[in-house]
């Protein structure tokens, strides 16, 4: 029996990517090998259930959403994961993954959209950007880099160039919660001229930083 560990199922209001705003079922999974500066998600570092695929899939099936979205921690940390989404998908479940830049996406079904989060030198995670993930993306992923300050926005800027990233998908800056100013994000987005998309994480504009998750 194929069995994840899992933090917490929620459902809630998508607030990041272009799924923003729309009803999901989030599916935590626990474990993480990074320490980025930023997380708001440590208490998933450790604690966690083991779950059927099966016993998963009953609690998705009480929200009656079709998008789910699979986070952590870090979800490819668990290898079944792969298996997890591609039943998902067979289900005919709408399924996008947040996963960190540290584990390859080479063998993630066509049929998931990845939000690939690429650190920035203030995560402190940066060297473990995997630069053969940009080859796999494609045009419905999306590439989240979160600024802290400006020195990040200059490198993110000087690194989409770098590996020519606008011609795989959307680029999404989103601001680190209470580092770098949403306004302050957005004049500079707009003085460089980027063709990025700015985020807001809306769960937190709704709820706040705690109960936002
Ligand atoms: S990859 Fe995500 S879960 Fe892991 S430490 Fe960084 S922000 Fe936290």
């Amino acid at each position: 029996m194929r069995t994840l560990i899992i933090n917490e199922i929620f459902y809630s209001i998508q607030g990041e990517t272009s799924r923003t705003g729309l009803p999901t079922t989030f599916v935590r999974l626990t474990g993480c090998p990074l320490r980025c500066s930023y997380c708001d998600t440590k208490y998933a570092f450790k604690k966690g259930f083991k779950k059927s695929f099966d016993e998963i899939i009953i609690e998705i099936d009480k929200n009656k959403t079709k998008y789910i979205t699979i986070t952590g921690g870090e979800p490819l940390a668990q290898k079944d994961i792969l298996l997890f989404m591609k039943e998902l998908c067979d289900l005919e479940y709408s399924v996008s993954i947040e996963t960190s830049n540290a584990y390859t996406i080479e063998n993630i079904d066509p049929r998931v959209s990845i939000i690939l989060d690429i650190k920035t030198p203030a995560s402190n995670e940066a060297d473990k950007n995997m630069i053969q993930n940009y080859n796999f993306l494609k045009p419905k992923d999306e590439i989240k880099f979160v600024i802290c300050n400006l020195s990040d926005f200059n490198w993110a800027r000087e690194y989409i160039k770098k590996y020519n990233l606008t011609s795989n998908c959307q680029i999404i800056f989103s601001p680190s919660y209470e580092e770098m100013p949403l306004s302050q994000l957005a004049d500079l987005i707009l003085s460089n001229n980027l063709d990025v998309r700015l985020q807001a994480q809306l769960h937190k504009t709704i709820w706040g930083p705690v109960d936002g998750k």
